[in-house]
């Protein structure tokens, strides 16, 4: 059965979605909803049915999922009000501002046997997709420490990602990515959070923050966002007891492994002098104790997600974004907010 997707909040993103899942194979999109005759308006011209009323909209038999695409603040009202009108359901990230109105959310999807997912379409990204690879084939040794960022300048933030009533701030725009995309490899479980965040340009919502997450495993991931930070570092940063990476952005245009090889154990490493004083820890290793490897070859295309919806609604595969993982996440952004109001790590309960 073809996904008939009929979107409410025509905005940014929701315009991306009918461009991009247009082109999917058993993918329609058909209809908008929005509180804004404009963007109604805009639907229409851009071929969809346009709806100003979300009882009408609801009604529409057609529809078969329905993908949430407004401000943050409304996502739990409109994705229970779509699932108790029989329609599976999309919500674009972040599911909810809690895992309390998740929790409402998971319920509603369960009373009403439709699916319910979460668009964390970064699970999809080249540089993460080839970071992970080289973790799990072990091309690094025992992996110690991740850092993932990403640092803009822009600073200002736009319309309601501004305001926090609207589930602005960057914990809950991009933090909810970078999170994900973590916790999604690790075999192992957060134990505790610690967590700083900081309005730089934008008063009311957090543009800058920092993460760090504690695996049982003893791994520890530092998650950073800056949207005022005029020089910027790597977007991935990874060491291990054998090797590390940088990755420098997205498309992972440019990036690089360096690792020991046999003769590191061999070769001793050779005392430097720096202008106030000699070192050895600090200096280069010999050039011939290590291996300077490519990043390597990852297939991925983030069609995957819609595809994977399509399958699941014909009973042909397993939701690859589960409630469940999505629940993990958003207590583990919880933690981080309360991990910011008290200045203290904050255990995990399981
Ligand atoms: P936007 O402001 O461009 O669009 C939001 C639209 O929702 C507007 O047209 C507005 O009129 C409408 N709207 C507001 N309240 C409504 C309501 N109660 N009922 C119906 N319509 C309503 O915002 P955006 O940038 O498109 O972001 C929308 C969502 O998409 C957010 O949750 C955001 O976090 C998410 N997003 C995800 C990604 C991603 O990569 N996954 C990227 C950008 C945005």
């Amino acid at each position: 059965m073809p996904v008939k997707l009929g979107i409410i909040g025509y905005g940014g993103m929701a315009r991306w979605h009918h461009k991009n899942a247009s082109k999917i194979d058993g993918v329609d999109v058909i209809a908008a909803y929005d509180i804004d005759a404009r963007m109604v308006k805009e639907a229409e011209e851009n071929g969809l049915r346009g709806y100003r009323a979300l009882n009408e909209f609801l009604a529409d038999k057609d529809i078969n999922t329905v993908l949430v695409a407004t401000p943050n603040h409304v996502h739990k009202e409109l994705a229970i009000a779509a699932m108790d009108a029989g329609k599976n359901v999309i919500v674009e990230k972040p599911v909810a501002l809690s895992v309390a109105e998740l929790d409402e959310m998971i319920a509603a999807s369960e009373k009403n046997h439709v699916l319910f997912t979460v668009h964390q379409n970064r699970r999809w990204d080249r540089d993460y997709r080839i970071m992970r690879k080289a973790v799990e084939d072990g091309l690094l040794g025992d992996v110690y420490t991740i850092e993932s960022r990403v640092h803009g300048c822009g600073g200002t933030m736009y319309g309601w990602r501004a305001y926090k009533k609207y589930g602005g701030g960057m914990l809950y725009d991009w933090g909810v990515h970078l999170i994900d995309q973590i916790l999604y490899m690790m075999p192992s479980k957060v134990e505790s959070v610690y967590a700083r965040l900081f309005s730089i340009v934008n008063p009311d919502v957090d543009d800058y923050f920092k993460v760090l997450l504690n695996f049982g495993s003893g791994l520890t991931a530092q998650i950073e966002v800056g949207t005022m930070c005029l020089e910027s570092l790597p977007r991935w940063f990874v060491c291990g007891n054998r090797g590390a990476l940088h990755i420098d952005d997205f498309e992972a245009k440019s990036g690089s492994i360096t690792s020991l090889n046999k003769l590191a154990d061999e070769v001793p490493a050779e005392v430097i002098d720096t202008p106030s004083g000699p070192t050895r820890l600090f200096a280069p290793r010999p050039e011939d104790a290590t291996d300077h490897l490519e990043l390597p070859e990852v297939n991925v295309s983030w069609t995957e997600f819609y595809e994977n919806v399509r399958d699941v609604i014909d009973g042909k595969a397993e939701l690859i974004v589960k409630p469940s993982e999505v629940r993990y996440t958003m207590s583990v952004i919880e933690a981080a907010f309360k991990s910011h109001e008290t200045g203290q790590a904050v255990k995990m309960k399981y």
